[in-house]
């Protein structure tokens, strides 16, 4: 016997034997009758959470975007998501899937009719859920490279972001062009399928950050995300940077809770996050004579779509406990 079968956690190296395999076969047998059989079977009395049609089962959660407004009944559903229902889950007639079209409504429906790259669907059901923060929150941010803007626009959607703004800074490197922003907005499609978002975030053309912080004047919270200085460069003859960056060294300010707000709108808090090479002196003095507060996150310097996460994370905890939801006020 070699060390490596000796082993427990490289028993399987070795290749099986007819009596090993048999052995295998027989517990995969048990398990699937001991365990997933009465789930299965416990599953399948709820009709509400399960849908199972001629044997083929799939879950309610499986959620498809319909970009025409869900108006009728009967909806058809064309393009990747009709692909992706028929030719990648080769759902049959029958199979029932959550539709929603961005409305913040979501459709229980049933597939009826499965063409080649159409799929026609029946809705039993409808209902507007809400899982939008209860603030619009802009996040206006100079695009990383490559892989980690979609991984940023991913992780925006699931913490619920409103709108994306790609900044044109003086330090930016990419500004995404149509083809980029179309892909983008596929991967918000994709986020939200996954999280059970009924509005899509959007996405805006690049702006340049100095218009944006302007633009944002209406919002109550405004929001520079700036690396604070290093302890060793504070020294006697500070620059004007240096000293704008002390300021972000400060502690966070504090978001009021348990804001009132009144009418249909939602508050606006907006943020910025800057390009790898950082904010420029001139960047951050119009952003501060616009009103924006900078804001450290600590001695440690983030890339770019961390720290945008980083916000987004803190101001969607934040935004709940400041408007919490109704249910949940005592
Ligand atoms: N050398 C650059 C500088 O000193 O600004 C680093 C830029 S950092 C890679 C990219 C952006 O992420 C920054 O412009 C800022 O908006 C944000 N950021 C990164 N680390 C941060 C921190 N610790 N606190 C606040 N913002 C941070």
């Amino acid at each position: 016997m070699t060390k490596k079968a000796a082993s427990p956690g490289f028993a399987l190296s070795r290749p099986l034997d007819g009596q090993g395999r048999g052995k295998l076969l027989h517990s995969a047998k048990v398990f699937r009758k001991l365990l997933l059989c009465p789930i299965i079977g416990l599953e399948s009395s709820i009709p509400s959470v399960r849908g199972f049609r001629k044997g083929v089962f799939c879950s309610m959660s499986e959620r498809y975007f319909c970009a025409e407004p869900i108006q009728t009944e009967r909806v058809q559903l064309t393009g990747p998501e009709a692909h992706h229902l028929l030719h990648v889950m080769r759902a049959p007639v029958g199979t029932r899937v959550v539709l929603f079209d961005g409305s913040g409504w979501e459709f229980e429906a049933e597939l009826v009719r499965a063409a080649h790259q159409e799929a026609e669907f029946l809705v039993r059901h409808r209902a507007y859920v809400d899982r939008e923060l209860p603030v619009l929150l802009l996040l206006g941010v100079a695009m990383p490279k490559g892989d980690r803007q979609k991984w940023l626009v991913e992780k925006a959607v699931e913490l619920g972001v409103g709108r994306l703004v790609p900044l044109i800074t003086t330090r930016s490197v990419v500004q995404p062009g149509p083809g980029m922003l179309q892909r983008l907005r596929r991967t918000v499609i994709e986020a939200s399928k996954q999280c059970g978002r009924n509005h899509l975030m959007h996405i805006d053309l690049p702006i340049q950050a100095g218009e944006w912080f302007s633009a944002c004047a209406q919002a109550k919270l405004r929001w520079l995300a700036h690396p604070p200085r290093p302890a060793c460069s504070e020294e006697p003859g500070l620059s004007k940077s240096a000293a704008l960056l002390k300021i972000a060294a400060a502690q966070m300010p504090e978001v009021p809770l348990r804001e009132e707000h009144s009418g249909q709108m939602k508050p606006l808090w907006a943020v910025a996050v800057g390009p790898e090479g950082g904010w420029t002196e001139s960047e951050l003095a119009a952003a501060q004579s616009a009103g924006w507060q900078l804001v450290s996150l600590g001695p440690r310097i983030l890339r770019t779509e961390t720290a945008a996460l980083t916000l987004a994370a803190l101001l969607s905890h934040r935004a709940t406990v400041a408007f919490p939801p109704a249910s949940a006020v005592s």
